[in-house]
């Protein structure tokens, strides 16, 4: 069967995607048509990640009427601390950050991706604009005469003018654009899950530095947090493969006691780390945000956060049409330009950081550790990185900015 013609299609239904459904019918008038599985309770229990949205995604959250629905189930991260357990001859100094250098009340909030993502899918079901196309999956994305067509496994058709592509990692839209793709593995796999702890976390987020990768402690409710652990592909298997006992033990011993004893953990679930980086984001009437168009590892909590910054863009520059007939051009060409230096600039720091622990190489371990030992001594210096890390004010789009 073939549907008439929607505005766009959004393929993809992972949070980026829902965000993006999200902001466009907030900043435009446009049809949108919204492809994916509607995933239910116990599907979205499996994914036990946590997400820090920095204060500038916040803001948007908070413009498209989400955060309400989000801020009881998230904690605040105020301060952030560097500790190198990498065991290598130069060791970098703990580093220390608080959010009051910024004059900030917080760096982000953490709040669990399950309680997320089912406050963004309670919003969409009352989204008019927004009409939610439930397919197991779209099997091709092509361009036809004016308009992209796609279709669902379970075989009908749609056309769209636009097309976005939120399809994760494997994304069948970014292949059907042509773009050019460099994709690469790193010999890591993260265990995502959150527990319960003796000592309270004051707000504190702690990355530990060691050679598998960084072991990240963030908060959650005042005896929680929410667990990030790099490891070998090997090590990740047995890890995930303890009791729950034998787990807590051995995070007790690797996070060297700060929280104190571990009282419950949560299924661990094991997230292979890899990195993807595109010569451009918009091509053949598509344009693709979250991790179709860039995958970092996690590292600093950029990947969300850019894919928001990739949703406020699209929507900026997309409301200043009231159609989409012939403006499909003009519309790439500036998304591209908008998320060309955001994109590779966080893709190149965050896989200099990971190959710093990871690789056996004296000349970045210096490096690492005499910038960690400035970043210590030199409170402008770390104002930067701070502001750096929580996105470029200058390039922010102005739904994420403040208004005041
Ligand atoms: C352990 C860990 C911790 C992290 N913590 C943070 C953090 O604190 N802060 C931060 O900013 N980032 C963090 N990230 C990164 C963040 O999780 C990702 O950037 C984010 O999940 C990407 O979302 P997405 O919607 O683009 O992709 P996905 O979540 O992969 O969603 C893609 C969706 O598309 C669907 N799909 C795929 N193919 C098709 C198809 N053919 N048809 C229809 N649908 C399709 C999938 O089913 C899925 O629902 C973390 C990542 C990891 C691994």
């Amino acid at each position: 069967m073939t549907h008439p013609i929607s505005d766009i299609a959004i393929i993809g239904t992972g949070p980026v995607g829902l965000i993006t459904a999200i902001t466009l019918a907030k900043e435009t008038n446009f049809q949108i048509n919204l492809f994916g599985p509607k995933p239910d309770e116990n599907f979205l229990a499996k994914d036990t990640r946590t997400t820090a949205f920095m204060a500038p995604s916040i803001v948007l959250l908070e413009k498209c009427n989400i955060w309400s629905d989000c801020k009881e189930n998230a904690s605040p991260l105020k301060h952030l601390r560097m500790i190198d357990d990498c065991g290598s001859l130069i060791r970098a100094p703990d580093c220390h950050f608080s959010c009051d250098e910024l004059n900030m009340t917080a760096f982000a909030q953490n709040i669990p991706n399950s309680d997320l993502n089912k406050a963004l899918i309670s919003h969409i079901e009352n989204t008019y604009q927004i009409k939610w196309i439930e397919t197991q999956a779209v099997t091709k994305v092509k361009n036809i005469d004016d308009t992209i067509e796609i279709t669902t496994q379970e075989n009908e058709t749609y056309r769209a003018e636009l097309c976005v592509g939120a399809d994760g990692k494997n994304s069948i839209c970014r292949s059907a654009t042509g773009i050019k793709t460099t994709e690469w593995q790193y010999d890591q796999t993260a265990i995502a899950c959150s527990f319960t702890h003796q000592s309270p976390h004051n707000a504190t987020s702690t990355e530990i530095h060691r050679k598998t990768g960084p072991m990240t402690l963030i908060p959650l409710e005042e005896h929680r947090s929410s667990l990030v652990w790099s490891l070998t592909p090997q090590d990740a298997e047995k890890v995930v493969a303890l009791d729950d006992q034998q787990f807590s033990s051995l995070l007790y011993e690797n996070s060297h006691a700060i929280l104190g004893t571990i009282t419950s953990v949560e299924p661990r679930v094991a997230f292979p780390i890899s990195g993807l980086k595109l010569e451009k984001f918009a091509e053949n009437k598509i344009a693709l945000v979250g991790e179709a168009a860039h995958v970092i590892p996690p590292i600093g909590a950029q990947g969300m956060n850019l894919g928001l910054r990739d949703a406020a863009h699209l929507a900026e520059i997309l409301k200043d049409h009231a159609s989409l007939k012939g403006k499909i051009q003009t519309i790439e060409d500036k998304y591209n330009v908008s998320r060309k230096s955001d994109i590779f600039s966080r893709t190149f720091v965050v896989d200099i950081l990971n190959k710093s622990l990871l690789l056996n190489n004296i000349s970045l371990k210096t490096m690492r550790s005499a910038g960690l030992t400035a970043l210590r001594n030199f409170k402008q210096l770390r104002q930067m990185i701070m502001q750096q890390g929580l996105g470029d004010e200058q390039s922010l789009p102005e739904l994420m900015k403040t208004n005041f």
